[in-house]
């Protein structure tokens, strides 16, 4: 079977992957917090954050580094926003793979006032040239760009302003040693429990002007695997339905039956997690099952499986990761109405005792 390469149509538009697809990128604009105070949740990582902007302040200097870890939609590009706004400095926004080579990166730098922040996002696919050239931009705010050509190359050193570097990463393993230990701190954030996430579906109702019932705030949340901009975007979807063929408001009912009929079901699974799953279940007797194995099974890349799929199957307890692949939990058997088999382990009668 060929590799496939890019994530699928199908992948793409789940109502439940916590990636930017169709509208998110404008409502993300509306609904995004824009203080500490507005952001919900996280409150260790709040609470961090917070001294390290009132101490920067304070001293006059920039925020040290930044690494942001976590799945999409999580709410890294919101807290730069947020560091920016409380730091009262601007925040120049960047994708990693968009920095194609030291001269694009050069003219970003040199374009920051002091104490601004650089956000780049998916930090760890910058071109490793690139990535050499920002190492003594983090560490001595310089950068060195050769001029001329040939025989009349030479280098030459551009002081920089101070500026802080925040980096975001859905993949914390992929950044190469040098670049991880030039980040200052490093905020991994977790997936949200329901009841913020209830919260979070409760303030952006209100801004989008919808009433919600807390019951139905509560059922939206459940379904959101634990990510705002899910839940955000389960809101609108549920919002059609309440005003196309109910009163616009949204109660527990509304919220319910519309998720049904997005398939999205009481965990927040769709057609395709539910897919996984059964493959696993169903044609690999529950696992051990290699990532490549699933990925030319569902016809996905390997990544769209470990990013998209996996962290929120193996976070809550659905699926298992062991040294030979994934396996089924008896969570995921329960979930799909099937019984699991006794395995044969330590204590079973196993081959050696
Ligand atoms: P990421 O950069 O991690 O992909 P974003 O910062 O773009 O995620 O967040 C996606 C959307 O989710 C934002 O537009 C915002 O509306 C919402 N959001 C994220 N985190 C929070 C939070 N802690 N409180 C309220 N809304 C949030």
């Amino acid at each position: 079977m060929p590799k496939p390469k890019a994530p699928t149509e199908e992948a793409r538009a789940r109502p439940i992957d916590g990636a930017v697809q169709g509208d998110d990128a404008r409502y993300d604009r509306t609904l995004r917090p824009k203080t500490f105070d507005d952001y919900i949740g996280q409150t260790k990582h709040k609470e961090n954050l917070k001294v390290f902007v009132e101490a920067a302040r304070r001293r006059g200097e920039p925020l040290d580094h930044l690494l942001l870890c976590g799945p999409p939609g999580l709410g890294k590009t919101t807290l730069a926003q947020i560091l920016a706004h409380e730091m009262g400095v601007q925040l120049h926004m960047t994708n990693g793979p968009v920095v194609e080579h030291k001269g694009a990166l050069a003219g970003l730098l040199t374009k920051l006032a002091p104490n601004d922040i650089l956000f780049i996002d998916e930090v760890h696919r910058l071109n490793p040239v690139v990535e050499e050239s920002l190492y003594p931009a983090m560490e001595d705010f310089r950068i060195d760009v050769m001029t001329g050509e040939g025989a009349f190359a030479s280098a030459i050193q551009i002081q920089l302003h101070p500026f802080t570097l925040v980096g975001a990463t859905t993949r914390t393993g992929m950044l190469t040693a040098p670049l991880f230990s030039r980040f200052g701190h490093v905020v991994r954030l977790d997936f949200y429990p329901v009841e913020e996430l209830a919260k979070i579906v409760a303030r952006s109702a209100g801004l989008l002007e919808v009433r919600c019932e807390p019951d139905a705030a509560t059922e939206i949340a459940r379904r959101a695997r634990g990510t705002p901009r899910i839940a955000n975007r389960l809101l609108r979807r549920v919002r059609d339905f309440a005003e196309v063929l109910g009163t616009g408001q949204i109660d527990a009912r509304t919220a319910i039956g519309a998720c049904e009929r997005l398939e999205v079901d009481a965990a927040g699974f769709d057609e395709m997690d539910r897919r996984l799953l059964k493959i696993i279940i169903e044609d690999y007797d529950g696992g051990p099952v290699g990532v490549e194995t699933l990925a030319a099974a569902l016809g996905e890349p390997r990544d769209t499986i470990e990013d998209v799929y996996e962290p929120y199957l193996l976070q809550q307890g659905f699926l298992g990761r062991t040294p030979r692949g994934r396996i089924a939990t008896r969570k995921a058997y329960e979930h799909l109405g099937k019984k699991e088999p006794k395995r044969q382990g330590p204590g079973q009668g196993g081959l050696f005792e």
